[in-house]
């Protein structure tokens, strides 16, 4: 094997469509799978490559510094990309520590674990850090998050991220250490965690349950299908300037209500209901504490520098994403029993 790469948060929703493209399309590389398997990380999502030769999976809780060590010493990695996180903004509401300790702490532990086995010796290495566009804070209606734009997080999980995001540029700039950084608009596809707007829907419609729409649904989010964001991680890392960050997003803005009706659009011609059948359960539900209202991405820099662009419309990335929960029912029914009933009574059966 030429190189051996960690991808931290590789049984995670985006995660394993990382971890799948790089065994797939680098055989040389020994890809080295790091997680802890918390309620969001599901080895399922990798069954169909689980097998494969140059790949291995590593249980480790990264916000503890000696299982971080010894997973170093044992593989000596040339490459991390790094995407372990506690990624929802609403349990971020609820628990911020579990935030700070995995987004931040873990982040830091990381750091140190490369810095201590690479010994300034860089040639070849790289530490490639997953962030988000919610570290950027919130735009009014017009303007895009640029590469330069100041961070000004809202929510527990942005303000960790963000901080994940100064360390890495802190050991940059202290110790040198390699590292690049995208910042990534909302992500969607198979294997996401039916907590998260578009799977939650998809469920919902499944099950005939109401489809929970936070306020007046105005929110405005850019979505990216998850092989574009895992096509765009392997562009940056092979390709990208060291030090740099990369915005990455999919110039595709949709308010909420107007998104989940395209959905429910697509799922109604799907089933064979007649049309308007999951309009229906549209429900507008009390707001998220300190919602932003507006993000949007300007990707100009990765399309321009690196020639990366998203390789399907919304249309058909959503329409991929349903035949996906179609067909994969047994993964939805899994994921959706035991903690989850309690995470979902608790968000939306509570006032
Ligand atoms: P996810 O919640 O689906 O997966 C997170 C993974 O990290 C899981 O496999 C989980 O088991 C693992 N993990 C959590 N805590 C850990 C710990 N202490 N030690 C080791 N592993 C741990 O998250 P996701 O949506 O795939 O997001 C992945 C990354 O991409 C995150 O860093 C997130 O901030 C970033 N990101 C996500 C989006 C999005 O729309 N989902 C957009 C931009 C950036």
């Amino acid at each position: 094997m030429s190189k051996t790469i960690f991808i931290t948060g590789g049984a995670g929703f985006i995660g394993s469509h990382v971890v799948r493209l790089f065994v797939t399309k680098y055989p040389h590389y020994r890809i080295v799978n790091i997680d802890a398997l918390t309620y969001a990380g599901n080895l399922e999502n990798l069954k169909d490559i689980q097998a494969a030769p140059n790949y291995v999976f590593e249980k480790v809780n990264i916000v503890n510094p000696e299982e971080v060590t010894a997973a170093f010493n044992k593989y000596q990695p040339d490459g991390i990309i790094h995407l372990a996180a506690e990624s929802h903004v609403d349990r971020s509401i609820t628990s911020p520590l579990d935030f700070v300790y995995t987004n931040v702490i873990g982040t830091v532990n990381l750091l140190n674990a490369a810095k201590e086995l690479w010994k300034d010796q860089y040639p070849g290495k790289r530490f490639h850090h997953v962030s988000t566009d919610e570290v950027y804070g919130a735009l009014g209606t017009t303007g895009f998050f640029t590469e330069e734009t100041k961070y000004d997080p809202h929510s527990p999980y942005s303000a960790s991220k963000a901080s994940s995001d100064h360390f890495i540029h802190a050991y940059a700039d202290t110790y040198e250490l390699p590292v690049i950084i995208t910042n990534c608009s909302n992500n969607y596809g198979p294997n996401h965690f039916p907590e998260k707007l578009i799977p939650l829907m998809i469920h919902n419609i499944i099950h005939n349950k109401p489809l929970p729409v936070y306020g007046d649904g105005k929110y405005t989010r850019d979505w990216l299908y998850v092989v574009d964001h895992a096509r765009a991680i392997d562009c940056v890392f092979h390709e990208g300037k060291t030090g740099e960050k990369y915005n990455v997003g999919g110039l595709n803005e949709w308010q909420n209500i107007d998104l989940v009706k395209l959905l429910c659009k697509q799922m109604d011609e799907k089933l064979g209901h007649p049309a308007g059948t999951s309009d229906k359960l549209i429900t507008f539900v009390k707001d998220r504490p300190g919602h932003d209202l507006r993000y949007a991405i300007d990707a100009s820099k990765i399309k321009n520098e690196l020639g990366w662009t998203p390789s399907v419309t919304f249309e058909q990335g959503l329409s991929l994403t349903i035949d996906w929960y179609l067909a994969n029912k047994e993964w939805l029914d899994h994921v959706t029993t035991g903690d989850y009933q309690q995470y979902y009574n608790n968000q939306y059966n509570s006032s």
